[in-house]
């Protein structure tokens, strides 16, 4: 009742005003149980949207309903909005059929120990949309599913490199969207390029107010969970019930998206846990706060993600000294992927892409550097290319411990 009084409301003021004076047509969207008054033109979607740019909850499941021929879906969780978290499976899973935690495996020096007699097996666990409004990692892991099935992405590229790779991989597990809840939440496909001006892209992704102000990076991490009583639009980082998870209660009151997590992983025991997101200038991983002996698999892995994003010519310089090297990566706080690392021992980082909605930064030139919905694609396969080269051939967590056990 209250809800439809509000909509009533809105037909007759039609204007919201805001503190600077200027008017601003609003609308009142509802995606999932809360309502909530945006910019009209900020739901402007782009003219043309590829084919290959599938992203939506509808979409994707769509997808996997139809196009998952050789991979195994299933529903690995329920989002607090009671929508499906869905996996795709490849190949075969561990036994596990260890006899310590993780934790004594440490104490023991023998990662078998937790992973049990397959302790060799290589499993990567791939997932985007841990945040519902960057789009480009649930994207690049639709074109990854894709090259899967069939050796091509949706816009028709072949990716031969791949053939090999994906046996030489024990198991892969892809999740394509792990907050539903925020992805339905951002009732767009895709923005137009708006520029150097991020502030449409923004509101989506990390919340406004209904004059289309941004709560903005970082200052929406100050209130989880958050208050959906406010007038304020959340964006794309909660779920229904609030919480962005990727900073999760993680030793107390859990969300069951992370719940979820932790009994896959706690099932499947991955090597290395890919966690896309969007929000670079230039495509980037991000150190995790790792348990010590990791961090230096992770300069290795940055070297050999970082080696290829510039050859592809998709760093800000061909220089593969400057780009490759790890000390130039950002340290993450603890979060999501920590807590994973530190439950199953996975080596876990961020991966971060530029947006298909905005330019960050102009070059020497003064020209604005623009990533084409194209070149953000190939961001994606050529990130998960090298991840999987780098898991074949360094055998992953049972060759990165040195083991006095063996
Ligand atoms: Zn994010």
């Amino acid at each position: 009742m209250k809800k439809i009084c509000l909509a009533i409301l809105v037909l007759i003021l039609g204007t919201c005003f805001s503190r600077n004076g200027y008017s601003q047509e609003t609308t009142w969207i509802k995606p999932g149980i809360h309502t909530f008054e945006v910019p009209t033109d900020y739901l402007k979607e782009r003219n043309e949207i590829p084919e290959f740019w599938v992203t939506t909850n509808d979409e994707v499941n769509n997808f996997l309903d139809t196009k998952i021929k050789k991979g195994k879906v299933k529903q690995v969780g329920t989002s607090a909005g009671g929508r499906p978290i869905r996996a795709v499976f490849y190949g075969s899973p561990r036994k596990g059929d260890g006899t310590s935690t993780y934790s004594g495996s440490l104490g023991y020096r023998d990662i078998k120990a937790y992973r049990g007699p397959d302790h060799e097996k290589t499993v990567l666990l791939a997932m985007a949309g841990v945040h519902g409004g960057e789009f480009e990692p649930i994207m690049g892991i639709i074109n990854l599913l894709s090259v899967i099935e069939t050796g091509s992405d949706l816009r028709g590229t072949e990716w031969e490199q791949y053939d090999e790779l994906i046996n030489s991989i024990d198991r892969i597990i892809i999740i394509p969207i792990m907050n539903p809840d925020g992805r339905n939440r951002v009732p767009i496909r895709m923005s137009p390029h708006s520029g150097m001006n991020h502030k449409v892209i923004e509101f989506w992704n990390t919340g406004g107010f209904p004059d289309g102000r941004i709560i903005g990076w970082p200052d929406i991490k100050e209130h989880i969970p958050f208050d959906f009583t406010t007038p304020k639009f959340p964006g794309g980082y909660s779920n229904e019930a609030g919480v962005n998870f990727q900073h999760d209660d993680f030793m107390g009151e859990i969300q069951p998206e992370t719940q979820a997590l932790y009994d896959l992983s706690a099932r499947e025991k991955p090597d290395i846990i890919l966690n896309m997101h969007t929000g670079a200038v230039f495509p980037k991983i991000h150190r995790t706060f790792l348990e010590k002996d990791l961090n230096s698999v992770y300069d290795e892995i940055y070297k050999e993600i970082l080696t290829g994003w510039t050859l592809a010519g998709l760093e800000r310089t061909n220089d593969l000294d400057r780009e490759t090297n790890p000390e130039r990566s950002i340290n993450s706080p603890f979060n999501l992927n920590s807590a994973l690392s530190m439950h199953c021992g996975a080596l876990t980082f961020t991966m971060e892409s530029p947006s298909h909605g905005f330019s960050s930064t102009r070059d020497e030139e003064g020209e604005m550097i623009i990533f084409t919905p194209e070149m953000l694609l190939d961001v994606q396969l050529i990130a998960y290319q090298k991840t999987l080269e780098f898991l074949a051939e360094s055998g992953g967590l049972s060759k990165w411990r040195p083991s006095k056990n063996k």
